[in-house]
């Protein structure tokens, strides 16, 4: 669909420095328009959703998870006035002005543009990779280390950074022993995570090793390893094996339009956030491989959205919106936590939410509606990336359907038993039948067809 209007700015990217620039444009009455991104370059609300503690990050002297942490930016930027479409950008044309912003929904004029699609996990690309992905392979640990097949197994963990030395004592809450491959004989985590790392009795560092493959039937088993000193190769019996080894910049978007590096980073001025084309600025880790950290891309963010006001005004081409105060002190509702004892007491068959595990057993016995049922865990990114777009799916059929959401960390056992794999699945079940799988987070269009073709 295609906007006649030319926006004052579009925003691409939702990590810190997305978002915050989002917060001083919205401030500044720009509204500007923020495509939070979806799939082709990570979570919305960017690499911290796959993080749990955030322990650096100003203002939060007890740390804060990384989606609390992202949850709070996003409202901000909503607060003052943002226009939020989790959607990915699929192109853009730098070549004529006012700039042309696409993605699958929707086409933007705009004056300005703050490029901040941060960067992305790499795959190793081993044989067997694909066929093992979500079977065993992970690339978010906070997201899967949870679930039932991992507990009490032995895990791997791949990479030497300080994204690795966290994901490795991270499952060793879960896993009954995690083993850390490292390529050489040193790791490039910071002093103080090496330390936890190798002081940590269920991490066994495997120096000068690389995997060469996975192996398993049907789930992962085991990973093929090779010393790259020796030759030698061997197995290790790991049921998980999760990926931490480094971002590539998300910038495909923008080749031939803007000046990259060697590696594919957005060059900028130094010291600045402009980029090699007026009007077009970029912020955080796509454009920065020295600091990488959430308050540099949030500073960095908060600089383009202020030189990019200075510039559309130095052309007169800012379209100011002002807004009323009762908007701006809207506060986001807060989420009731109800017990277990609670949930007994009040399930009602009638209703179409429900949450924990008495209350899918009863559903799964004495409901003729198709029952969907949301398995989730504590600190999952991509879990609360999922919140908002299956609760407006479940509001339309309202009355229809049952919906059940269960936390695997609180109700393991009935995982277990569904043989949930990752968080976030969602299962389908009608007349104690399971219908479908969906694994991670996917369109409103493809939940919104599943439950309509078995209703
Ligand atoms: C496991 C882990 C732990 C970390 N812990 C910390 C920590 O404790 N403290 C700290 O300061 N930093 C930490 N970091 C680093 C920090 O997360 C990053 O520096 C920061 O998130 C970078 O922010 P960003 O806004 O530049 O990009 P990102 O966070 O990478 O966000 C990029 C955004 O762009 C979107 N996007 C990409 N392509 C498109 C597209 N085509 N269309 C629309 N949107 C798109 C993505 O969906 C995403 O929303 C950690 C990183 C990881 C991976």
């Amino acid at each position: 669909m295609t906007n006649p209007t030319v926006e004052n700015l579009v925003i691409i990217g939702s990590g810190p420095a997305g978002y915050t620039a989002a917060i001083y444009a919205g401030r500044a009455n720009l509204k500007p328009v923020v495509f939070e991104g979806f799939q082709v370059g990570g979570l919305p609300g960017g690499q911290l959703m796959t993080t749990t503690e955030v322990e650096n990050f100003p203002g939060f002297p007890q740390g804060i998870t990384g989606p609390e942490l992202m949850d709070q930016m996003k409202a901000q930027a909503e607060r003052w006035g943002a226009q939020l479409y989790t959607e990915d950008v699929i192109s853009v044309d730098l070549t004529q002005r006012p700039f042309i912003v696409r993605s699958h929904e929707r086409e933007l004029k705009t004056h300005s543009v703050v490029i901040a699609t941060g960067a992305t996990a790499k795959r190793l690309g081993l044989p067997s990779e694909h066929q093992f992905w979500s079977r065993g392979i992970s690339a978010c640990a906070i997201c899967d280390g949870a679930t039932p097949i991992f507990r009490g197994a032995e895990l791997a963990v791949i990479g030497a950074g300080d994204s690795a030395a966290e994901e490795s004592i991270y499952l060793t809450k879960y896993g009954s022993k995690v083993n850390m491959l490292v390529r050489s004989d040193t790791m490039r985590a910071s002093k103080a995570m090496q330390d936890r790392v190798l002081s940590n009795p269920k991490i066994e560092v495997h120096w000068h090793t690389e995997a060469v493959d996975v192996f398993g039937n049907g789930q992962m088993a085991g990973i093929k390893v090779r010393n790259n000193q020796t030759g030698e190769e061997r197995e290790i019996h790991a049921k998980g094996l999760f990926y931490a080894i480094g971002h590539s910049p998300n910038t495909a978007l923008f080749k031939g339009q803007l000046e990259l590096d060697d590696v594919g980073y957005i060059v900028t001025k130094n010291g600045s956030v402009e980029t090699s084309l007026e009007g077009v600025f970029a912020a955080g880790d796509v454009q920065d491989h020295e600091f990488r950290q959430a308050i540099t891309a949030a500073g960095s963010g908060c600089m383009a959205a202020m030189l990019a006001e200075r510039w559309l005004s130095s052309r007169n081409l800012i379209t100011e919106f002002h807004q009323s105060a009762t908007v701006q002190d809207e506060l986001p509702p807060q989420p009731t936590q109800k017990t277990e004892a609670q949930e007994e007491a009040g399930f009602n068959l009638q209703a179409t939410r429900h949450e924990g595990g008495y209350a899918l057993r009863k559903l799964f016995h004495e409901s003729d509606r198709l029952l969907v049922v949301k398995y989730v865990s504590p600190g999952c990114g991509p879990c609360h990336t999922l919140k908002p777009i299956l609760n407006k799916v479940i509001d339309e059929f309202t009355g229809k359907i049952h919906f059940v959401e269960i936390d695997i960390d609180k109700d393991p056992q009935i995982a277990e038993n569904a043989g949930v794999t990752g968080t976030p699945t969602i299962q389908f079940f009608k007349h104690q039948e399971l219908l479908k799988e969906v694994k991670g987070v996917k369109q409103k269009s493809d939940y919104r067809q599943i439950i309509s073709s078995h209703l």
